[in-house]
């Protein structure tokens, strides 16, 4: 039995003070209770096999159909991407060359923030400066369940490295996060109760506020936030698209980025996104590097084509508009969409539920876990370097994918 320092590939914290007891493969948190953590350390791995149409089989034989499957296909489209950046990567040397479609697990949510990059443009956040800088917070509805530490960590920290003693926090939304309820006693946070269609109308007057000036505001709410943005020096608006009603979150995150835009004509004011699931934040900066194009584009035509409607998961699934779809997903267990009249594959960890139901399942390790890996941190300023700590030979989502291009090549 020992003791580990060890950074946490669960979310897009990337948390790097965790330190964990290890007892032969198995991992106790000693100094953090994050749920998100502990559930995922706890996974057991009971058999390791690879599947072809349902049947156990050895990698190589399931590696082999995949490079088959792919090389037959007439439009292949890449899903989940649930991986590190050498694990994008690898999947990107496939998608360009076999001109396939590439979207992620968070596709819906992440491109209304992109949507309203493109539009408005914006002013980015780091963790850094949310923990020490921010003397005003305003969270517009967000649980924080994504991000499972973040409150703990960044909002409301013991220390701050220049000691910032007062802070405004300021939750906007429909019901206050858990985290706010359990340690109500010892924070202090403010709450506006509404809605995500108030939500935009309450925007739109604090916008009209700042921009024209007008007395008329009745609302004592925004009479009052008006006040705190006002006597602000430091602030920070944080969001998450996917808790927003769907049909009018692309509306009020442009409101969003606007408002902060407006701000800043007389106070310094940034956001940050925190739809941020899956590590979609590291899939879309290593697609940016590479092709300038971020998730949803296809390279059908032998270019980049990007389009967040048209290349959506589930409507390029459900009208069958693609033949296969490969699913990756090397952190955790959540379902994917399998239609029965194309081919389905999944790239995923060896206990995932639907492996059976799949035409071709491959297992594959956790970065961080089972080999060394690099992801980026939700405010994309740190790529953070992870290590392998578990003892399972479990390849990894590169090595996979690296194998099955040479499969493809091979045939050609
Ligand atoms: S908040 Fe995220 S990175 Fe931090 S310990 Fe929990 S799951 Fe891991």
């Amino acid at each position: 039995m020992k003791n580990i320092n060890f950074t946490c590939p669960f979310c897009s914290l990337l948390c790097d003070d965790v330190q964990l007891e290890i007892k032969k493969n198995s991992f106790k948190p000693i100094n953090s209770g994050c749920s998100l953590l502990v559930s995922s350390l706890k996974k057991k791995i009971n058999d390791q096999f690879s599947r072809v149409n349902g049947k156990k089989t050895n990698i190589s034989e399931a590696i082999t159909e995949l490079s088959l499957m792919i090389k037959e296909s007439k439009s292949t489209l890449f899903t989940g991407m649930a991986t590190d950046i050498k694990g994008t990567k690898a999947a990107l040397n496939i998608i360009d060359k076999y001109k396939c479609i590439v979207d992620h697990f968070s596709g819906d949510s992440y491109s209304k923030n992109l949507k309203s990059m493109q539009e408005t443009g914006g002013f980015f956040l780091t963790l850094s400066e949310l923990k020490n800088r921010a003397d005003t917070i305003i969270i517009f509805q967000s649980t924080g369940e994504e991000l499972p530490r973040l409150f703990e960590k960044y909002i409301f920290p013991k220390k701050t490295i220049n000691n910032l003693k007062k802070r405004k926090v300021i939750f906007i939304g429909t019901k206050v996060p858990k985290f706010f309820y359990k340690n109500k006693k010892i924070i202090n946070f403010e709450f506006i109760k509404l809605d995500s269609i108030n939500l935009l109308n309450f925007l739109s007057s604090i916008r009209n506020s700042i921009n024209f000036e007008t007395k008329e505001a009745k609302d004592k709410r925004i009479l009052y936030l008006l006040d705190i943005l006002k006597k602000t020096n430091y602030g920070s608006i944080l969001w998450n698209a996917s808790e927003f009603q769907n049909d009018i979150s692309d509306v009020i995150i442009n409101e969003i980025n606007l408002l902060i835009q407006d701000l800043n004509k007389f106070t310094r004011f940034s956001g940050l996104s925190l739809s941020a699931s899956d590590h979609v934040l590291t899939v879309n900066e290593v697609l940016l590097w590479q092709t300038g194009f971020p998730i949803r584009t296809s390279f059908a035509n032998g270019f980049p084509t990007h389009d967040t409607n048209q290349f959506s998961t589930k409507k390029l699934i459900d009208n069958k508009e693609i033949d296969l779809v490969v699913w990756i997903n090397s952190f955790n267990e959540k379902s994917i969409v399998i239609n029965k009249k194309i081919k389905n594959v999944l790239i995923g960890i060896p206990s995932h539920p639907q492996k059976n139901n799949v035409d071709i399942f491959i297992p594959v390790g956790t970065p961080g876990l089972d080999h060394n890996s690099h992801l980026l941190r939700v405010d994309k300023v740190v790529s953070m370097p992870l290590k392998k700590i578990r003892n399972i030979s479990l390849p990894s989502v590169d090595q996979i994918l690296n194998k099955v291009k040479e499969g493809v090549t091979d045939d050609n």
